[in-house]
């Protein structure tokens, strides 16, 4: 048995995920949004875990994380990729490292691409993909060093994973909550049909509106949430 917890927030369209081993009750909470907290800490209670580890898929342009209050609130360590070059972290991941909750292992994923420090993780058969591989997407490349060249490699690499690994992403914007590595290989059309350069010429022509919250997002996030 395992406890696992999926939680949405409706403002901006974020998924936060909660892992616990349920003999221990060590527990990690993943991209945890700063106008939730009380609420995780209240699902945290209930759930009666300890977390551990407070797991950032990268520095997010679209929500301030709950991190940093997370962190005072609990004791828990900040974990962020080590491409974040964030100094407020307690933890930098690099690709390959893993990180031990009771009697759970949870490995960091380089997949740089959206952001230079996007890291995914894989656990038992999940992967955790952030905004690297999306539901039928992926995250945009065009804003914080995206790059088109360094999204089609980590899609390549998330998508080598075996067909029936699950893909939990860190939005999605259609009411999906989960996927697979199957399902996202034979129908994403970020994806499918698509090699290096026609990516790239797609990800190049999306236009995409410069994101609502960037401005206060990206300062906030590089403090680690440890904002007034
Ligand atoms: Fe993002």
């Amino acid at each position: 048995m395992i406890l696992f917890r999926q939680l949405f927030d409706p403002r901006t369209w974020t998924y936060t995920y909660v892992l616990a081993d349920p003999i221990t009750r060590d527990a990690v909470i993943i991209d945890p949004v700063l106008e939730q907290v009380e609420r995780d800490l209240a699902v945290l209670a209930e759930m009666q875990v300890k977390v551990r580890y407070i797991l950032e898929t990268h520095v997010h342009a679209d929500h301030i994380t709950g991190g940093g209050k997370l962190r005072h609130a609990t004791g828990a360590q900040f974990v962020a990729g080590a491409g974040t070059q964030l100094d407020c972290a307690d933890v930098l991941v690099a690709d390959g490292d893993v990180l031990v909750f009771g009697n759970e292992v949870i490995r960091a994923l380089g997949t740089p691409g959206h952001t230079d420090g996007c890291t995914s993780y894989h656990w038992r058969n999940c992967l955790f993909t952030g905004d690297t591989l999306l539901i039928d997407a992926c995250g945009r490349t065009d804003f914080q060093q995206g790059c088109s060249k360094k999204m089609y490699d980590s899609l390549q690499k998330l998508l080598a994973y075996p067909d029936e690994t699950l893909v939990y992403p860190a939005h999605d914007y259609n009411g999906r909550h989960v996927s697979s590595v199957a399902q996202e290989r034979g129908i994403n059309p970020y994806v499918v049909g698509l090699d290096r350069e026609a990516f790239e010429q797609k990800m190049r022509e999306l236009n995409l509106p410069h994101p609502r919250f960037i401005d206060v997002a990206v300062p906030g996030n590089l403090k680690c949430g440890e904002v007034d």
